[in-house]
């Protein structure tokens, strides 16, 4: 009887640390405030430039891609985010000898916002810029493809400034992390984790999104989605927070077909999200799934769905606002 009584009190205890554990502790609406600041005017317009022909298929170390560097740097200065190098210095250079036979130079972007509480804890937010260049008189735009990620990361990058300039900054450090050579074989990220701007023992997760402005085939008819891949890998508690930020704020149908074992499209690899896995950090990839026009000169910004990029950026946003401000930083327990 003694014994059935403790087994009760300790399984009572243990039901509520989970269900403690399974809320969202940041206030809903300073994250809302924040949230509300990313726009679908705003991440059009930019997705419109940096998929414009000006940018010739932004190919790793050519023209195109050097110029859609300076066009990110200029909005970061624009909208008051740091350089995590150096006062102005908002480039990674990558060498030419790390890069595949024939390719040039090339460059990471990256800015900053300092956390209040614990600065040295840091959050990845990355999404890839370059894309496969040009071929002929065709150009390759490659609007969703990443076109799409590399315009969230930058109104999210704007939302946590926001934030910080009016006292309600993050508890810990978000990195945007613009990277390069993805189409190349995820040179730009395999980079980064050999040369970090931070300890890697720091990095709490990575949010990496690879084309979320368009819709599959598989959700014609409902396309209120986003596939997930990767969110319970490491962390229990990633994916239990990412969940709760869906219910709480986007209702979006989370689709984990392609985070089955032995997927046979095996795109947990195949993205720049898998380098930090690889160092045991938690990793989420967005993804809206492929399409008709994938690294075709046909991916083109007139087919960006603009309603749901923007509610998948939020949900990105508002991932990273929670995961950032939690009391505790995520654990990894897998
Ligand atoms: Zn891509």
């Amino acid at each position: 009887m003694k014994n059935t009584l403790l087994l009760c009190c300790i399984c009572f205890f243990l039901v509520s640390c989970t269900a403690y554990k399974n809320k969202i502790e940041t206030p809903s609406n300073t994250a809302l405030k924040y949230a509300n600041t990313i726009t679908l005017e705003e991440l059009k317009e930019n997705l419109y430039i940096l998929a414009s022909d000006a940018y010739e298929g932004r190919d790793t170390g050519e023209p195109g891609q050097k110029k859609a560097a300076q066009f990110l740097k200029t909005a970061y200065i624009e909208s008051g985010l740091a350089s995590p190098i150096a006062p102005t210095d908002y480039f990674q250079t990558i060498p030419k000898s790390f890069l595949p036979a024939g390719i040039k130079a090339s460059e990471n972007v990256l800015a900053f916002v300092q956390g209040s509480e614990f600065p040295d804890e840091i959050i990845v937010l990355s999404a890839h810029y370059d894309h496969i260049g040009t071929k002929g008189d065709r150009i390759f735009n490659g609007a969703d493809d990443d076109a799409s990620g590399t315009v969230a990361i930058l109104e999210i990058a704007e939302a946590f400034q926001l934030a910080a300039n009016a006292g309600q900054g993050p508890k810990r450090s978000l990195l945007f992390l613009n990277l390069t050579a993805e189409e190349k074989g995820l040179y730009g990220s395999k980079w980064y984790v050999k040369n970090p701007i931070f300890p890697l023992k720091n990095h709490v997760a990575n949010l990496n999104i690879d084309m979320i402005g368009r819709v599959d085939d598989a959700h014609k008819q409902n396309p209120n989605y986003i596939y997930l891949i990767g969110s319970d890998k490491l962390s229990t508690e990633l994916h239990q927070v990412s969940e709760m930020v869906n219910k709480e704020f986007l209702n979006l149908n989370l689709d984990y077909t392609f985070n089955a074992k032995n997927e046979p499209n095996r795109f947990y690899y195949r993205s720049d999200h898998y380098n930090f896995a690889k160092n045991n950090i938690p990793v989420i990839f967005y993804f809206n799934g492929v399409h008709e026009d994938y690294h075709k000169a046909s991916d083109t910004a007139d087919k960006i769905n603009y309603e749901l990029l923007t509610q998948r950026t939020k949900l990105v946003f508002h991932t990273a606002w929670e995961i950032a401000n939690r009391k505790t930083r995520l654990v990894v327990d897998k």
